[in-house]
């Protein structure tokens, strides 16, 4: 049997916080969603590895230091709108839906999101949608976003993405560089954006219509 809540402790522990994820509602967030309940049963012993697991459909559930890092330097607010790029198992999701008032999140595949929304349900989680659509092309009903976070790697920024954000808000992508990805961080101010590097990465692709919109 194995004892997820010790397996979880040690990822906070060993994982995020000696990797300088420092945020404090970031690894309370990490302490109330347990990783286990969104990996399908095959590798769920696995649940607290230092690596990202498969989700079927060719599609990964990330690393918990990456899922990590991108919450953290998104800073989701208590009062944030959310948008998330790429479902798959909804663990990000779920994380994001304590940090901020209400996500939505697309998916193209749409097993991935029934499979989200199951594993959302085992913890009453109220203040998410999830739709299954193509992320590159934004949500615009709920436009614009505090915040938006895409969890595949991009060939480019999807111009609708920069459209959809608020004035002061953050764009967190990783984008395709010479056969790996590096993470972005964008951030849209008055004068125009402003775009740092954070670190180099390996995502599945985002595959989607937006590039040429
Ligand atoms: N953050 C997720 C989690 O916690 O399980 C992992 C996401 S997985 C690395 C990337 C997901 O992006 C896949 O499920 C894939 O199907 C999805 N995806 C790729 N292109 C997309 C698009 N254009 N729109 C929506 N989802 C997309």
């Amino acid at each position: 049997m194995i004892n997820f809540d010790f397996a979880k402790k040690e990822m906070i522990s060993n994982q995020l916080r000696k990797r300088g994820i420092a945020d404090k509602r970031v690894l309370k967030a990490f302490q109330d969603v347990p990783r286990h309940l969104f990996v399908p049963e095959d590798n769920i012993e696995h649940s607290y590895d230092d690596s990202a697991l498969p989700i079927g459909f060719n599609q990964t559930v990330s690393q918990p230091y990456i899922t990590a890092l991108m919450t953290q330097i998104l800073r989701p607010l208590e009062d944030d709108i959310i948008l998330e790029i790429g479902t798959g198992s909804g663990f990000q999701t779920a994380l994001l839906s304590k940090l901020c008032k209400y996500v939505i999140s697309l998916e193209r595949i749409p097993e991935l999101v029934s499979f989200s929304r199951d594993n959302l349900k085992k913890l009453s989680i109220g203040n998410v949608q999830i739709f299954v659509a193509d992320g590159t092309l934004g949500w615009k009903s709920e436009a614009p976003y505090d915040g938006i976070i895409v969890s595949a790697g991009a060939k480019e920024i999807p111009q609708s993405l920069m459209n959809q954000l608020k004035p002061g808000g953050r764009l967190i992508i990783p984008l395709e560089h010479e056969g790996y990805h590096k993470l972005f961080r964008i951030k849209k101010e008055e004068t125009g954006f402003i775009k740092e590097e954070i670190l180099d990465c390996m995502f599945v692709p985002l595959i989607g219509r937006g590039y040429d919109e």
